[in-house]
């Protein structure tokens, strides 16, 4: 694979175009301010924003609030990605199974559960990683740390 300088948020902006028709129905909040560069590939790191964004739109569709919130947050040589929902969050039980390989808990057809566990591979590649919680009143947050990179040439 071939690390260099990807843009966090042109890997957000490519995951949410894939979504555009169900984003419709969801308010998206992102909370960033200038632009920020991890060291990473970027196809791949699309890939795991694609996995989360499409797991915690998945988890919204019985909710009676649909809020998306994304977050690039730097540290000082590192950076931490947020990716959460307004969903019902995931029990307690399933914490520490969900990055194990075919771990679902949707119906045969909805969901294979390979999407956190390629997740997690790829962010270890990566050389970051990758951890779930709940959020205090209802949802899901994944939290992503990778090497920090300066702004490309
Ligand atoms: P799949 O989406 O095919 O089920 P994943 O590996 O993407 O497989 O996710 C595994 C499981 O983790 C899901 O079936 C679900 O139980 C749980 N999960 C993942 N993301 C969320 C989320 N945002 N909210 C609630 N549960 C989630
Ligand atoms: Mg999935």
């Amino acid at each position: 694979s071939s690390l260099t300088a990807v843009s966090v948020q042109a890997c957000f902006d490519y995951a949410l175009r894939l979504y555009q028709n169900r984003l419709r129905e969801v308010e998206v909040i992102r909370c960033w301010d200038d632009e920020v560069w991890v060291h990473a590939d970027l196809v791949r790191l699309e890939q795991v924003l694609v996995n989360l964004i499409g797991n915690a739109l998945q988890a919204m569709t019985e909710s009676p609030v649909s809020k998306l919130t994304l977050g690039i947050e730097v540290e000082l040589a590192q950076v931490r990605i947020s990716v959460t929902d307004t969903g019902p969050g995931i029990p307690q039980p399933h914490l520490s199974r969900i990055f194990e390989p075919f771990f679902t808990t949707k119906s045969p057809g909805s969901g294979l559960g390979l999407g956190l566990s390629i997740s997690a591979r790829i962010i270890k590649d990566l050389g970051g990683s990758i951890e779930a919680t709940n959020q205090p009143g209802a949802g899901a947050c994944f939290t992503i740390t990778l090497p920090r990179e300066e702004r490309p040439g």
